[in-house]
């Protein structure tokens, strides 16, 4: 039993075939998460129609924040607001200072990323969180405020910040690139199975590969290894994780 907890489902044209996939390799839910406003309507509609399979996160994504206006940000946090019985997180959100190469849009981001929180915040949501390049402004941000649930996830920066993570008490979402990463690896060894989870991140590419909710197999049998325990005890308490943290309890068969 697995779940992908990230995945960019709006932005597959053969979606369906992808969910067959992800069924027949035990996925039992995906949780999508947004980009921008045009992403977060899609995936209210997708959520609908995959209902009890495929969950709603919604957020502004920082790479997306050069084309965000302030018009935006208001929209964004009322599709939050209005809908935030149907999410099971606020995300993806976060910063990023190395796809985002400009310096000028960091104020901004950082702007975007500030009231994504405090909205996640009021509303009692966990949080799905971006972090490259910026892990270390991300993390002292956080620490101003007090969450129970945040999930890093694609974490490739520095370690002396995983301790901090593991210190506070954060999830963090393992890739596909566990195949051939060496961050990721260690990553996966220093992080207690208890705060571990499996994502796609799809359909971002690793070594030019697709990467679909299915990898998620692949990614637990690779934690296996690195963690010297067994498949199914791995991918148990992946899945006890997930069910924990997004409260899908009754949803999840
Ligand atoms: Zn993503």
């Amino acid at each position: 039993m697995l779940v992908d907890v990230h995945c960019h489902v709006d932005l597959y044209p053969d979606l369906e075939d992808v969910i067959t996939r992800a069924k027949r390799f035990g996925v039992k839910g995906i949780v999508a998460v947004s980009m921008d406003i045009k992403s977060m309507e899609e995936i209210l509609k997708i959520q609908n129609q995959y209902s009890n399979y495929i969950f709603a996160s919604l957020g502004l994504h920082p790479e997306a924040c050069s084309k965000i206006s302030e018009k935006d940000l208001i929209k964004a946090l009322d599709l939050i607001k209005n809908n935030s019985e149907k999410l099971v997180a606020v995300g993806e959100i976060g910063l990023d200072h190395y796809f985002v190469k400009n310096r000028e849009f960091y104020p901004w981001q950082e702007k975007i990323f500030r009231e994504m929180l405090d909205l996640s915040q009021k509303l009692g949501l966990p949080i799905i969180l971006h972090t490259k390049g910026a892990e270390k402004v991300v993390f002292k941000i956080l620490g101003e405020y007090d969450f129970k649930a945040v999930l890093i996830h694609w974490y490739t920066g520095p370690r002396d910040l995983i301790e901090i993570g593991i210190k506070r008490g954060y999830y963090f979402s393992i890739t596909p690139a566990i195949a051939y990463s060496k961050k990721v690896q260690y990553l996966a060894e220093r992080v207690s199975l208890e705060y571990l989870l499996t994502e796609s991140d799809g359909p971002v590419e690793y070594n030019k590969i697709r990467g679909e909710p299915k990898d998620c197999l692949a990614i637990v049998k690779k934690i296996a290894e690195i963690k010297g325990h067994g498949e199914d005890r791995i991918k148990n308490k992946l899945f006890e994780n997930a069910i924990s943290l997004f409260n899908l309890k009754t949803q999840i068969s």
